[in-house]
């Protein structure tokens, strides 16, 4: 008898059916049996071979060769790991539009128990973005099927827990002439079928400090000989807390934390330096502005009252995601015609997490979504945890909804460029891909 491989057996143990995937009927109506199969199988393979950022080596592997085999043909590789399709339109001319899945997974030891757990010791797909990729795949099935307008890239984008892989897609250039994109997150705080398509803000800006302190080190009995960094800092900690309760319009949302701070070897010695990271969070331009320039005035200032030299680096992360209206009525449309009004809930949350789908937007129109990720009676589990995990009924959610965001948006947009719906596509076997 054959060895059987793992990576793949533990993905196919118990496939959900279309009874037990929680998802809509008229989601799960646009696929077959074996279609359904294929792509949990996909997201389990993924889940059970996680890949950090950047590494995502045979995550593209796997994602390339799953398009192929559902017929996609234009296919290639883009920023190191990402993977970019292209899936041809109606309409020669109409405006070409992008989805956006995430591939990397993090560096955390998974706990879930899961048959299809990770295989791989201390990196888990605990943000779900086994999930994007997969949704991605069946957006292609969906977009073959029923073609938007104009031609649909589907972006597989590695590195987005670092924050890199946006910016790579988009130095690689492959987004130029891109008329809007599109793309999602999994949300556990609400059940499958539920979509959140609202103009307004998404996700935070996500900016990380490192503030140096230098003073002047001596011997833990003799503090008056020393300038002492370790109390500095501790001063610098408590002032920079009256940055959001003083500084900042309290209507504005944001937040500084400082996550880690370093000094000193032995219980008797004044250290020389201290040092202390941290992240910074707001919703906002203005908002972002003025948490970095307070934070470097006070930290500076507040140090040198105690002797000790401050010097502040901020390290510019992704910016706010702020969904503008008409993208996002678009994604509205297209998630009501898909599920039905009820189904378009609000957020009704202010989510302070950072995504680097931000990039995209301050280059391009688009919209942000997310997708409900929880079965009725499951726990809200967080992602970045060690047993988070995803109702899988949210592949076909997610796959079914931003295919529909592509066609909504690619008609609309020819609508108001007068390209004429009846002129067939010329067929993309001969144009490069973008
Ligand atoms: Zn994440
Ligand atoms: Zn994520």
């Amino acid at each position: 008898m054959p060895f059987s491989d793992p990576r793949t057996a533990a993905a196919q143990a118990t496939l959900p059916t279309r009874h037990t995937l929680h998802a809509p009927a008229a989601v799960l109506d646009r696929f077959s049996d074996s279609e359904l199969a294929s792509l949990i199988t996909l997201r389990r393979t993924l889940h059970a071979n996680p890949e950090l950022s950047t590494a995502e080596h045979a995550t593209a592997g796997r994602l390339d060769a799953a398009l192929r085999a559902r017929g996609v043909t234009e296919i290639q590789r883009v920023a190191g790991t990402g993977v970019m399709a292209r899936i041809p339109g109606r309409t020669h001319g109409a405006p070409v539009v992008a989805l956006r899945g995430d591939i990397d997974a993090l560096p955390i030891q998974e706990q879930t128990g899961l048959p299809f757990a990770s295989q791989v010791a201390g990196v888990m797909h605990a943000c779900g973005h086994d999930v994007h990729a997969s949704w991605i795949v069946g957006a292609a099935m969906e977009l073959l099927r029923e073609p938007a307008a104009g031609d649909v890239l589907l972006i597989l984008q590695p590195a987005e827990e670092i924050g890199a892989g946006a910016r790579a897609i988009i130095d690689s250039g492959v987004l130029h002439g891109v008329a809007a994109i599109f793309g999602g997150h999994v949300d556990r705080r609400f059940l499958v079928g539920q979509v959140i398509a609202e103009p307004g803000p998404l996700a935070a800006s996500a900016d990380s400090f490192t503030i140096t302190l230098t003073g002047r080190g001596a011997h833990g009995a003799r503090p008056h000989e020393a300038a002492d960094p370790i109390v500095a800092a501790a001063a610098v900690i408590t002032a920079v807390q009256t940055i959001v309760s003083r500084r900042i319009d309290p209507s504005r949302p944001a937040v500084c934390t400082i996550g880690s701070i370093h000094a000193g070897v032995a219980a008797n010695v004044i250290p020389d330096t201290a040092t202390m990271t941290g992240t910074l969070r707001a919703m906002d331009p203005q908002t972002r502005a003025l948490l970095t320039t307070e934070l470097a005035r006070i930290a500076r200032e507040v140090a040198a009252a105690h002797g000790v030299e401050a010097v502040v680096t901020i390290e510019r992360g992704t910016p706010p995601i702020v969904n503008p209206v008409r993208e996002a009525a678009w994604a509205q449309q297209a998630a009501t015609a898909m599920l039905g009004a009820d189904a378009v809930v609000p957020f009704g949350i202010t989510n302070m997490g950072g995504e680097d789908f931000a990039f995209y937007m301050e280059r391009l129109p688009g919209c942000f979504l997310r997708f409900g990720a929880r079965a009725p009676g499951e726990p809200p589990t967080a992602a970045h945890s060690s047993r988070f995990d995803v109702a899988e009924g949210a592949i076909l959610v997610g796959a079914v909804v931003l295919a529909a965001c592509a066609r909504t948006a690619s008609q609309s947009l020819a609508t108001g460029r007068g390209v004429d719906d009846a002129e067939p596509s010329s067929g993309s076997s001969n144009r490069p891909m973008l």
